[in-house]
């Protein structure tokens, strides 16, 4: 193929959709490296945008950036009060999404509050566990804590667009996103106010410009929990996107236990400066899978480039 490919596993932290670590394949092309590394289970016709995206940024390079630096969340798990206000105080961020419908949300939404003061802001997100009654109750009372949003507050369209009628807080649409169609119909639905963009799934920076585009909503850009390699790709799409009212969802390296480029991207300041990465050898080297494994991520970059056409 002409380009130069590096398969990797790197163990995550802490388990995140089942699984404990991040394997897929860097390319390097003539603009610099892309990351695939689509989630096990996906099948090589929904792999095939996930390739795309990593064949574009290590070819075709990103379009012209309208700013330097992309504020970012930090993202306080389902743990007790005391931790998140200790999460929330060291991550530097102004900006926190607290996961919420697990234990106790309103003890853990308030410790944040008191951690961020009255200048931060806070979204929360439920990853679709309400129902629509739970959803209009519980954004209900967590909104005396300000929110600036509420993340996938219900499971379905019609849900979301349900509770967006009752509440008065801003919804923002995740897991509802799966495809570039999508956010088109979720403003058709007027199901949410906001759509969160991850650049893999979607096929690319520029694919992920147009949806945008055609959607007409705020976007949040998010990552797929990658390298700083995939990271990169996101913090284009953030930069070149007209408008960015809100922080991003960018600062997600912490999750895993290491990376593979020479200066990682790690927020400073709530921030991550925008730039090009390079691979460290050394890293690669030290996060290489077993020949078998390699074999296999190969493969399946193989088949979803077959299935690409
Ligand atoms: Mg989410």
């Amino acid at each position: 193929m002409g380009m130069e490919l590096i398969a990797f596993r790197i163990p995550m932290k802490v388990r995140f959709r089942g699984v404990s670590e991040r394997c897929g394949v860097l390319i390097g092309g003539r603009a610099g490296w892309g990351e695939f590394s689509p989630f096990p289970e996906y099948p090589p016709s929904v792999a095939a945008r996930w390739a795309r995206a990593a064949l574009a940024a290590a070819n075709d390079g990103w379009p012209r950036p309208l700013r330097k630096r992309i504020p970012v969340n930090a993202t306080i798990p389902a743990v007790g009060p005391e931790l998140a206000y200790e999460m929330a105080r060291s991550s530097g961020c102004k900006t926190a999404k607290v996961k919420v419908a697990e234990g106790d949300d309103m003890g853990r939404v308030e410790a944040v509050r008191e951690a961020l003061g009255p200048d931060g802001s806070i979204r929360v997100d439920a990853n679709g566990m309400w129902d629509t009654d739970q959803a209009v109750r519980n954004i209900r009372n967590l909104a005396r804590f300000t929110l600036e949003y509420v993340e996938q507050p219900v499971a379905t369209l019609d849900e979301m667009a349900s509770v967006r009628r009752q509440v008065d807080v801003p919804l923002a649409a995740d897991e509802s996103v799966r495809n570039a169609e999508d956010p088109l119909r979720i403003a058709g639905l007027e199901a949410a106010d906001i759509v969160v963009l991850k650049v893999q799934p979607l096929g690319g920076v520029q694919r992920c410009l147009e949806v945008a585009h055609a959607c007409g909503l705020p976007v949040v850009v998010s990552s797929a929990v990658e390298t700083s390699i995939g990271l990169a790709s996101g913090l284009a799409l953030a930069a070149a996107l007209e408008e960015l009212p809100y922080a991003c969802g960018l600062n997600t390296l912490s999750l895993l236990e290491g990376d593979l480029a020479d200066k990682p991207f790690v927020a400073l300041n709530g921030e991550i400066a925008v730039r090009r990465p390079e691979v460290d050898p050394e890293l690669a080297d030290r996060y290489a899978p077993p020949v078998e494994l390699e074999r296999e991520l190969k493969a399946r970059l193989h088949e979803a480039m077959e299935a690409l056409g």
